[in-house]
């Protein structure tokens, strides 16, 4: 797609520090190092985010991620490793073409640092299994 930095980032058309291609996905590293070795995989096929993604375009995209979140973590020896996708600007998504961060954890104070909230003390079950349910009648089967 024209005007995305991945998509010229894929074509060549500029630099980057490449760790992975193959015919269907990419993987570079994150110019901004969150921690060592931060790096992004996305797919060749250009969709705006996770969100837009086709089946099979998601589970190329996935099933790749293991192998290269490894050696990632191996590399500088992380003791774990953040997985994650931004979708859209309120998610903290900036670049528009879909990608998977994977961030090596050396430790818990590191520049990745956050902790989930716990709010399970905020609602009641019945106000749990009825979010369950609005979500689940929503998925496509
Ligand atoms: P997100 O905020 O989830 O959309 O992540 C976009 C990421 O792309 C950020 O972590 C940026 O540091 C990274 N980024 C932006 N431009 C480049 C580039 N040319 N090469 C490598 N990483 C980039
Ligand atoms: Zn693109």
């Amino acid at each position: 797609m024209e005007d995305c930095i991945f998509c010229k980032i894929i074509n060549g058309d500029i630099p980057s520090a490449k760790i992975y291609e193959d015919d269907k996905v990419y993987a570079f590293l994150d110019l901004g190092q969150v921690t060592k070795g931060h790096t992004l995989v996305i797919p060749k096929k250009h969709a705006r985010n996770m969100l837009d993604l086709d089946e099979e375009t998601a589970s190329e995209l996935y099933k790749r991620v293991p192998k290269i979140a490894n050696a990632v973590k191996e590399a500088y020896a992380a003791d774990g490793i953040n997985i994650l996708n931004n979708n859209e600007e309120i998610a903290s998504q900036t670049v528009f073409h879909c990608h998977v961060h994977l961030i090596p954890r050396y430790s818990k104070n590191d520049d990745f640092g956050f902790k989930w909230k716990d709010n399970s003390n905020t609602y009641s079950q019945e106000e749990f299994l009825k979010r369950a349910a609005k979500i689940s009648a929503l998925i496509p089967s």
